[in-house]
């Protein structure tokens, strides 16, 4: 089980409040300590919450999660995983709290939080065909946490590797694999063959995340593999980093 994952699928980013990851199919819940009367209006994707006589308007955490599970899909599907189904449901952490839904149609997706058992059981009725394998479901976790971004944290501490282990390259964005090999100007893939301008994006993004929030051109060339010092360079400046010195002296700098 996961909590405050945040994933990016190339330019944007996305949060998971609290991810499940099974053989059969992973789950999101997105948990809601809401108090007082929740009236959910999906037609307008909002949320009335009255409370203490006051009423207030939220945006609709089931099209949130929705969101989300689209999103976590589309990520899979660009680290190379089995299509598996993506459920979630909305979590009403207090017992207390009443929920009321005029048009009927989520009254499966939002839940008091004791009611969670009984639906993840029989979430798990629907889908018991186990499409990822043990070795599907260790990778996935590993990648997980690997493309985990979250600045407030110490990464390395979190998912408690060795920067001596840390697989140097550039991975391909379509299928996972490492390393792109940087040619005439493009990365490409041994792999699926498929070619790339920005694949160093996510491997400085990687590099600030788990090394250090500083690169030099020398390190970009031995974290990337790229052979020319000139190429490294046009790279590096080309990503519109914070940059700082001169000429060999000069770092780049995590924004
Ligand atoms: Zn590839």
């Amino acid at each position: 089980m996961y909590h405050g994952l945040r994933l990016s699928n190339g330019s944007q980013f996305f949060q998971i409040d609290t991810l499940l990851l099974t053989k059969g199919f992973a789950i999101i819940l997105e948990v809601k300590n809401w108090n007082g009367t929740l009236i959910f209006e999906p037609e307008f994707h909002q949320v009335i919450r009255i409370h203490n006589e006051k009423e207030e308007a939220f945006h609709d955490p089931i099209s949130q999660a929705e969101h989300q599970s689209r999103q976590l899909k589309k990520w899979m599907a660009i680290h190379g995983f089995p299509d598996i189904p993506v459920e979630f449901s909305v979590v009403i952490s207090s017992p207390s709290t009443i929920i009321k839904s005029p048009s009927n149609q989520n009254s499966k997706k939002v839940m008091h939080a004791h009611r969670l058992l009984t639906n993840l059981n029989s979430i798990k009725k629907l889908h018991s065909i186990e499409r990822l394998n043990e070795k599907q479901i260790k990778k996935m976790n590993q990648t997980l946490l690997k493309k985990h971004v979250d600045h407030d944290i110490d990464v390395m501490k979190f998912i408690k590797v060795n920067p001596d282990v840390i697989l140097t390259g550039v991975h391909c964005p379509k299928c996972g694999s490492l390393p792109m090999i940087y040619h005439w100007g493009k990365w490409h893939c041994p792999a699926c063959k498929s070619i790339s301008s920005n694949a160093h994006h996510q491997a400085v993004q990687d590099y600030f995340l788990l090394i250090k929030p500083v690169i030099t051109s020398k390190e970009f060339r031995e974290f990337t593999h790229v052979g020319s010092l000139n190429s490294a360079t046009r790279l590096l400046s080309s990503m519109g980093l914070l940059q700082k010195g001169e000429k060999s002296q000069r770092v780049y700098l995590k924004m």
